[in-house]
């Protein structure tokens, strides 16, 4: 027998972004006894820190806002097709306030440690606050990790750093005070969805911009536009069947692929097809193209060549516009960016663009950045260059399970799940969005909804039956894994260097060569039947049982 402790709380939720504002939600509402912690100021996870000029969705706003409840849907006016950062984040405030989810809430709260405690049955986390280095302990039978897929950001290893007399910040970290632009020399590093936001949002806004790109990244218009109180009032209308289409398709949005064979129909048709997607909203360009794209060679091939002839027709400068078109990855295989007035950008006279394969970096100085050609000078360095994607967030706690194996170990070479929201070796420990659950690859919300409700709906269960530890089984997580490698092996997507297979040069162990199966590829809606499928068949693969059962 061993003594049972009552821990603190019988759920602590680390994050209070998207997801931990849902969880929590959904666990008060419930009655459960419950805290979030969160290592920011405030809440909004993503949509607090990337306040980056530029930062918006490029999901459609009213696809991307919460749908569990109908007065919130009634209530909230989205202003634009795809919202900026300040109203997002205005929106995730709304909704606390209006479910009374802040008195929830900790914040300044790093979580340093998180140790299973086998004969206690329950976790034992150690938490910083951020603002006086205090520590403190707190216990909980249950914990639930909604850490952000990409809450962990990486700058370059470069010499030098700290000797930059100007300003310099990761995009993650842009200030909240207004940062003065007009007339400064600002350099940008990087090339990815966020660099490219960034660069179309302040071209104009700069003295001089200089854009250090090591790989370009396929991108296409965002076609962003206001949303009138009419069309919203349309828009409100039509809510069942908004969520119902992202529902239905694999990616989460109400874009779905176009069914007709890429060679059944003639190159005419797809010519006329990409055309009206190339001036359409959001990711229709991606998501709503022949599937083919995905999944072959000579599909991709013809595609991306069509949108490298858009890039040479925006683009004045035919050596800059061959710069700009990737070479060594078709479109679509790296999640893409969507962009306003990206390319146009580079037809400006106080914008340059540096390949970093011709003359790589070599230094940051005083000044600003050396490259093997030459030095330049800048008054901000805006390191737009990435997340420790996925796994990231969760190597960042030092998290200890049964036998006192880290978690840190247990993913070092990629990463083993059940169904994205349990881990063997880890009891009691729930990822609504964890690794290779459906969200990555999906309009996240509705993923996060889909795995918050399947995950609340599990612990009521447990708690129900008088099951205080849960854990899924090593065959359950084996089989689990193996359906998600296997996927990969059907996706052109297992060869391009991006977040979704765990590339990240600033990351040791994370360089090119090696995928990670992070994501899931299936799409949303087989997801969906498979961890409704374990659900209904009573949690299959998930070992159930009182703590006195573990010890004795
Ligand atoms: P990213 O896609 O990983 O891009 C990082 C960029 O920095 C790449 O161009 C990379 O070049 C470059 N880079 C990294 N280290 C470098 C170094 N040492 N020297 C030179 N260049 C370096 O990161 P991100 O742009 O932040 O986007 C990450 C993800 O965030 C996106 O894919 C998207 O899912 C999400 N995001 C979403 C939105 C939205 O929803 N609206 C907006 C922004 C971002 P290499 O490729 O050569 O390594």
């Amino acid at each position: 027998m061993t003594d049972r402790i009552d821990p603190d709380y019988e759920v602590i939720v680390i994050g209070a972004g998207v997801g931990g504002i849902y969880q929590i939600k959904r666990l008060a509402e419930a009655g459960v006894k419950a805290a979030v912690l969160e290592l920011a100021p405030d809440l909004g996870g993503t949509w607090y820190w990337n306040r980056y000029p530029g930062a918006r969705f490029d999901s459609e706003s009213y696809t991307y806002g919460y749908s569990f409840s109908k007065e919130l849907l009634d209530e909230w006016h989205w202003k634009e097709r795809f919202s900026g950062q300040p109203e997002n984040l205005r929106y995730l405030n709304y909704v606390a306030e209006k479910f009374d989810l802040r008195r929830h809430m900790q914040f300044d709260s790093r979580v340093v440690s998180s140790h299973w405690d086998e004969p206690a049955g329950l976790w034992r986390l150690t938490v910083r606050n951020e603002r006086d280095g205090s520590t403190r302990q707190l216990t909980c039978r249950f914990v639930i990790m909604t850490l952000g897929l990409l809450s962990q950001p990486t700058a370059p290893r470069l010499e030098g750093m700290d000797s930059f007399k100007g300003r310099s910040f990761h995009t993650y970290y842009w200030p909240r005070e207004p940062v003065e632009l007009a007339g400064k020399k600002v350099a940008v590093i990087g090339t990815g969805a966020t660099a490219i936001q960034v660069i179309g949002e302040i071209a104009d806004k700069v003295g001089g911009l200089t854009v250090f790109q090591r790989r370009p990244n396929w991108s296409a218009p965002l076609n962003n536009s206001p949303i009138s109180e009419t069309e919203m009032a349309e828009i409100r209308g039509r809510y069942d069947e908004i969520f119902a289409a992202c529902a239905r398709s694999p990616g989460g949005f109400e874009h779905e692929p176009d069914r007709r064979g890429f060679y059944e129909v003639s190159r005419e048709e797809r010519l006329a097809l990409w055309d009206q997607l190339y001036d359409a909203p959001g990711f229709g360009i991606w998501l709503a193209n022949f599937r083919e794209i995905f999944t072959d060679e000579v599909a991709n091939a013809e595609f991306s060549a069509y949108i490298a002839e858009r890039i040479r027709r925006r683009v004045k400068d035919p050596k800059v516009a061959e710069k700009l078109i990737p070479t060594d990855h078709g479109f679509g295989i790296q999640r893409v960016p969507m962009e306003t007035r990206y390319f146009e950008a580079y037809n400006r006279p106080n914008v340059q663009l540096v390949d970093l394969r011709e003359t790589p970096l070599v230094r940051v100085t005083e000044k600003g950045l050396r490259t093997t050609a030459r030095e330049y000078d800048f008054d901000i360095i805006v390191y737009a260059t990435g997340f420790d994607a996925i796994t990231g967030a969760f190597d960042h706690i030092d998290i200890r399970g049964t036998g006192g194996q880290t978690l840190r170990d247990k993913w070092r070479d990629s990463c083993s799940t059940f169904l994205g929201m349990m881990i063997h070796g880890f009891p009691n420990l729930l990822m609504p969005a964890g690794p290779q659950s459906g969200s990555a690859s999906t309009n996240y919300p509705r993923g996060i909804e889909t795995g918050v409700d399947w995950c609340t709906d599990f612990l009521q269960c447990v708690r129900k039956g008088g099951h205080a530890r849960f854990e899924p089984t090593a065959e359950a997580e084996a089989k689990w894994t193996a359906h998600v490698v296997g996927m990969y092996s059907m996706m052109l997507m297992r060869k391009a260097k991006g977040w979704f297979t765990g590339y990240n040069s600033n990351v040791a162990g994370h360089e090119e060569g090696k995928v990670r199966y992070f994501v899931y590829n299936g799409g949303a809606p087989k997801y969906v039947g498979r961890i409704n499928d374990v659900a209904a068949q009573g949690y299959e693969g998930v070992d159930l049982a009182p703590i006195a059962a573990k010890v004795q």
